[in-house]
């Protein structure tokens, strides 16, 4: 098992601890939430184009349903582990009590290498994948979304395979749908988009303003490559920006839109006019006003964390930075939003999609982007407001107001029998 993946369930346990000791929260709430609800491994068997049949592992965690249906993502990535989805579960509980969606918290995934499958064998896998967690999955039970590696191609064959297993369409079962099978206007940059409302707010509470600021992103996916976009269209400074293969970077400054034409026709950033190519480790220790880790986890660790020369540690991947390294960043007086609060942008329109799917009554991309900046807004502010009052790093805040909620949930709905 990867060693990060055993790390970042750690994390999230350590985490918890600490929330349980500001909390003084009952200790049976406390050993409910060290555990998820329930969660499915499933073999999945796929015909390959070369003939042969492949086996790969799948997993469904429904971490808690106290506050509503399991909701989260499904990850393909050939270092998906059981721990690694648990923690990736428990992490979307707590992500969606923060904003004040009515959801639990669930993750899933395949172990698998999708950019060694072809689309077909792909598809068969997502499809046979879908059938072995039918039992858990449902608009009232458990709503899957894409997550590293999955989109709304991987969505529409969800949808399509539960709906014909069940004989009619149902289109509230997944968010994240292409727009033709009752997708929302916005889902698809609603992460990095919802990033950047994070960012304005707390750039406002430093007196900062985006026009005046540098900033360097790690990864350029879906989430990174929006936020990025939507960051040089209010002035900020993108100096630098990296995938899987490396870093581009100019102190005087990048055009994303340039970066994503350029990355579409070679795969990669690297190697972009104009710019000097730098590892992944160095762009974490480039001196901006905005690091943003937009990649996968724990980069940010206790190795490089008293490097890390940013004002503002933004985080839209899930788990980027180990608890050690919190400390450090605390420390060294860096303000570090979040995961669960800098990327809950995604799972909120994920939100609206969902309410859109069940109620089949489309809304404009006006009303969905203007709902979504005050949920981020308020998201900020409650979470300010606890740091302040209880002197609080940001991490330990937004967590403390999450597990709060759930805790709340728990006590209000009482117990089964
Ligand atoms: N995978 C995204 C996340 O980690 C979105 C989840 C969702 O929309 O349900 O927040």
């Amino acid at each position: 098992m990867p060693e990060k993946n055993i790390r970042m369930l750690d994390n999230a346990l350590i985490q918890l601890q600490n929330v349980a000791e500001v909390l003084e929260l009952d200790q049976w709430i406390h050993e409910m939430l060290k555990k998820p609800e329930r969660v499915l491994i499933v073999s999945i068997p796929t015909h390959m184009d070369n003939g042969t049949t492949k086996v790969f592992t799948g997993y469904r965690c429904q971490y808690s349903t106290a506050r509503g249906p399991a909701k989260g993502g499904i990850r393909y990535h050939p270092d998906v582990t059981l721990d690694e989805v648990i923690a990736l579960s428990m992490l979307m509980t707590w992500k969606c009590a923060l904003v004040g969606l009515p959801f639990g918290g669930g993750k899933g995934g395949v172990a698998c290498n999708p950019k060694e499958m072809s689309e077909n064998e792909l598809r068969r896998m997502t499809r046979r994948f879908t059938a072995m967690i039918l039992p858990l999955i449902g608009p009232d039970k458990d709503i899957p979304a894409p997550d590293v590696y999955t989109g709304p191609r991987e969505m529409a064959w969800i949808m399509d395979t539960y709906s014909m297993l069940k004989g009619y369409s149902v289109p509230g079962v997944v968010t994240g749908k292409p727009l033709n099978i009752g997708g929302s206007l916005g889902r698809n940059i609603a992460t990095g988009r919802g990033a950047a409302f994070v960012l304005f707010e707390s750039l406002k509470h430093f007196g900062m303003s985006p026009s005046n600021v540098t900033c360097a992103i790690q990864g350029f996916g879906n989430a990174g490559s929006v936020a990025a976009k939507f960051l040089y269209k209010v002035g900020t400074k993108i100096i630098a920006v990296s995938d899987s293969k490396g870093a581009v970077y100019n102190k005087e400054g990048l055009n994303p839109k340039k970066l994503l034409e350029y990355k579409e026709k070679t795969g990669t950033v690297v190697g972009c006019e104009g710019c000097e190519t730098i590892s992944n480790a160095e762009l974490l220790e480039l001196e901006c006003d905005v690091l943003i880790p937009a990649a996968l986890e724990n980069v940010i660790t206790e190795e490089n964390a008293a490097n890390i020369n940013a004002k503002i540690v933004l985080e839209v991947a899930n788990g980027p930075t180990t608890v050690e390294a919190d400390k450090i960043i605390y420390e060294r007086g860096i303000f570090l939003v979040p995961d669960i609060l800098a990327n809950a942008g995604g799972v909120t329109v994920s939100y609206f999609e969902w309410v859109q799917s069940l109620t089949t009554w489309l809304w404009t991309k006006d009303e969905i982007i203007t709902r979504l900046e005050k949920i981020m807004q308020r998201g900020f502010r409650d979470a300010l407001t606890v740091a302040k009052e209880k002197e609080l790093d940001m991490r330990t805040a937004t967590q403390v107001l999450a597990v709060e909620r759930v805790s709340d949930a728990i006590k209000t709905r009482g117990l089964f029998p």
